[in-house]
């Protein structure tokens, strides 16, 4: 499972009036909230609040994650201070979960969970150590974020039912061409020249199946070509280069915006699952 965070300028933040940052060694806490208001409330509407009515510098939290569709949102980001519990923002990453119904019987999807889950654990992983998971009612007089968030942050965010298999593409028109066989060994991608030799990028002129990496590569524009996606020079996707088989970040761009597409887990790398998904399922 790869966890998609949803930049500021993907959801067209304000620029703030002001930062500071904080070191991961003075981070020892992550942080539950919530935001006790409708789960339809943008993100953009939460830091128009924070900095025009609250006055502050910029949206509150650190990360906010919508509790029905679970998308994860940047708001300061990992380590600039945040202004979400007053005297503990500089040990704590703080976390919103946006969304509460009035009756105060919080409706936390799955999907809601498993991106606070993977959130939490990205944050230990760019700290290289753990982080105590808190409550904001542990640092503040207040019942957020609300009993069972709580209880499920005290109990270290069991996630009932496991992991779940990503939603199957809706019925569409079939997959146009011939499928062709991802051209890679097991365990082998399309990535960055930097990446190591796993990692295929078209630069080094690679022979695999009959085919150079570059004419591969080459061969997955043409099929997402085939599939309506607008892709070339000029155009939407590969719009400076073309398809010219390199990867670079014009490729990362296009497999990302494939990938969530096609509900795989976002990497940006082209790897079986990404080059099946392009011959094989459905055009949409
Ligand atoms: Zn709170």
């Amino acid at each position: 499972m790869t966890l998609d965070i949803i930049s500021r300028a993907e959801w067209g933040a304000r620029a703030p009036r002001g930062r500071d940052t904080v070191s991961w060694s003075q981070r020892t806490g992550f942080m539950g909230h919530y935001s006790a208001a409708s789960a339809s409330q943008s993100v953009r509407e939460i830091q128009n609040f924070h900095m025009d009515t609250r006055g502050w510098s910029d949206i509150g939290y650190n990360f906010l994650i919508n509790s029905i569709t679970g998308k994860v949102y940047e708001g300061r980001g990992w380590t600039t201070v945040g202004a979400h519990c007053a005297g503990y923002n500089t040990e704590n990453i703080g976390v919103c979960i946006i969304g509460k119904d009035k009756a105060g019987v919080q409706d936390v999807s799955d999907a809601a969970r498993r991106n606070f889950k993977l959130l939490y654990e990205e944050a230990e992983r760019r700290k290289g150590g753990n982080l105590v998971l808190r409550g904001h009612r542990d640092r503040g007089s207040t019942t957020c974020p609300g009993d069972e968030i709580y209880s499920w942050l005290k109990a270290g965010l069991p996630i009932v039912g496991g992991t779940p298999t990503p939603p199957k593409p809706a019925p569409g028109k079939p997959a146009p061409g011939p499928a062709v066989a991802f051209p890679l060994p097991d365990g082998y991608y399309f990535g960055p020249a930097s990446g190591g030799d796993r990692s295929v990028s078209g630069q080094h002129q690679r022979r695999f199946v009959g085919k150079t990496d570059r004419q591969w590569l080459q061969e997955f524009g043409r099929q997402l070509t085939r599939r309506g996606w607008s892709i070339g020079k000029g155009h939407t996707y590969l719009a400076g280069a073309g398809n010219d088989g390199i990867y670079g970040s014009e490729y990362t761009a296009l497999i990302r915006a494939f990938q969530k597409d096609q509900s795989l887990g976002v990497d940006g790398r082209l790897g079986k699952k990404t080059w099946d998904a392009a011959y094989r399922n459905p055009v949409g």
